[in-house]
């Protein structure tokens, strides 16, 4: 946890629109999905911390990245406490946990119990919703 104060990003439509690539767009604000095994960061194994693609929050951190086999980048913990929001989503016929940028309330992904320890979670998060800045050298 951070002691800052979350500050929530608050953009109109348009600016989104023009701010993201469609592929982001569509799934940070339509809370797209982007097929298995086509995504940028499913197979990327550099550390570094994984930042929204929308409003550029810390999310998740390499070290909790793990390989699910699912291919979309998977993670068993947010960076904090606070970084990612959830709530469930019935869509689609099922019922399960959606993950949010807590920050700009962007569409990341969805929360699955099936996770390894410590946490039992999997953060299955779309690759167009990140932006990875790798560790300096
Ligand atoms: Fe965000």
């Amino acid at each position: 946890m951070t002691d800052e104060t979350k500050e929530r990003i608050d953009r109109s439509d348009a600016e989104w629109r023009a701010s993201l690539t469609p592929e982001q767009y569509r799934v940070l604000r339509q809370k797209g999905t982007e097929r298995a095994f086509t995504g940028e960061l499913w197979d990327e194994h550099r550390p570094g911390r994984y930042r929204c693609a929308g409003c550029g929050t810390e999310l998740f951190r390499s070290d909790a990245k793990f390989d699910s086999g699912t291919g979309w980048p998977s993670f068993t913990a947010p960076a904090a406490d606070d970084a990612v929001a959830t709530e469930t989503d019935r869509s689609m016929w099922m019922t399960r946990t959606e993950a949010m940028c807590a920050s700009c309330g962007g569409h990341l992904g969805h929360v699955f119990p099936d996770g390894p320890g410590p946490t039992g979670l999997r953060y299955c998060i779309n690759s167009a919703s990140l932006r990875l800045e790798p560790e300096a050298d």
